[in-house]
């Protein structure tokens, strides 16, 4: 049985006359990928300057119609969210802390003068999404099966003006896309690629915001990595180039023999991501040490090289948690002399995916 989740009532429901038959969807939810399938519904909410938030709904799923001199187009004022709706045993329907998206997606408008949007409005766009395209959330067939729904609201600047000023007409949606897990292999390691010739942030830039501009950014140094047998990119401090920021989609942890979990300590040049967060929550629970504190390239070189860290993972929304197997440059291969197991890596993993799924206590109240 499904449990339906109750829209917040400021969104009006606009349903779709052409829905994806049963038949079809279903097929897709056998092997969404990922990123390339979307449901029949997306909510909307639109800004003005003299209005502020209004106009909430949800409508069918379809193009927008944006003019020609929109902003967003020419300026790239825009900033996004990643979050995923799964699938309990019971058939009820959860999303993960949602709340920290929420702030996040506050901090990013701050840095992008967009306007900030409520927590009541941004947990109400997904729930509002979900209570009418809740048959979009897959149902995972075991234990090891990583579908859900990956929710992406966004907001851009709609204003047709091409002052360069802060809009004064913004959007604000959210678009579902049913997911399979991120990386084919699953849990096993894969290879990074370290960026010496581009950086992604810079201080006082907007590395710490989830801004369309940071990824286009890094998409120039994502094909170097692709080029090089590697599926995605860690970035160094553009200041020194000597200190571990984070790869282009998600944040790093490094494991110390003596059971320290280290991750690069938050400057304005990296995204906060809410999995890192919980994986410092999770780590102390496991009797682990976490530290968040900055870490060198070269730390990263010796340390693998003595045994003195066993273990490099990545995390976030979409790939959960991935051991990185070795870092490659232009002239080196970082391999872990110790590497191998990543058990560590997987009991971290296996924790965070029993509480998401609901397969054990949410003992932190991180489910809504
Ligand atoms: N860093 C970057 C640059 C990201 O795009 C993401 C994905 N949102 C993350 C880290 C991980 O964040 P989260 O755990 O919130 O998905």
């Amino acid at each position: 049985m499904w449990r339906i989740i109750v829209p917040t009532d400021r969104f009006t429901l606009l349903p779709s006359n052409q829905p994806t038959a049963d038949n079809i969807r279903d097929n897709i939810l056998q092997n969404p990928g990922f990123g390339s399938h979307f449901t029949d519904h997306m909510a909307h909410v639109r800004w003005t300057l003299d209005t502020g938030w209004h106009a909430h709904e949800v409508r069918p799923y379809g193009p927008l119609t944006l003019d020609p001199a929109a902003s967003v187009l020419h300026y790239g004022q825009e900033i996004f969210e990643g979050i995923k709706a799964y699938r309990h045993a019971d058939g009820s329907v959860w999303t993960f802390r949602p709340e920290k998206n929420a702030e996040r997606f506050r901090r990013s408008a701050r840095r992008l003068a967009l306007p900030e949007l409520s927590d009541e409005d941004f947990i109400g766009s997904l729930k509002a999404l979900l209570a009418q395209d809740h048959a979009w959330v897959p149902t995972p067939a075991s234990d090891s099966d990583e579908c859900s729904l990956y929710l992406r609201p966004f907001m851009i600047a709609s204003e047709a003006f091409l002052g360069v000023r802060p809009a004064h007409e913004v959007d604000y949606y959210v678009i579902a896309s049913p997911a399979a897990a991120y990386f084919k292999g699953g849990i096993d390691p894969v290879s990074i690629w370290l960026s010496t010739h581009y950086n992604r942030a810079a201080p006082g830039g907007t590395g710490f915001a989830k801004c369309g501009g940071n990824y286009a950014a890094s998409l120039a140094a994502q094909k170097e990595a692709s080029a090089n047998g590697c599926s995605q990119v860690a970035f160094l401090d553009a200041a020194e180039g000597k200190w571990i920021e984070e790869l282009g989609g998600m944040n790093l942890f490094f494991v110390f023999k003596d059971g320290r979990v280290v991750t690069p300590r938050l400057t304005d040049t990296i995204l906060e991501g809410v999995t890192r967060n919980s994986v410092l929550t999770l780590a102390k629970d496991e009797g682990l040490t976490p530290k968040e504190r900055a870490i060198s390239i070269d730390e990263w070189r010796e340390g693998a090289a003595s045994g003195e860290i066993t273990e490099v993972f990545a995390c976030g929304t979409a790939a959960v948690i991935t051991p990185v197997g070795e870092l490659v440059t232009d002239n080196e291969r970082i391999t872990l002399t110790a590497g191998g197991n990543n058990e560590i890596a997987k009991r971290i993993r296996t924790k965070l995916l029993d509480l998401q799924y609901g397969r054990s206590e949410d003992k932190y109240g991180w489910l809504t």
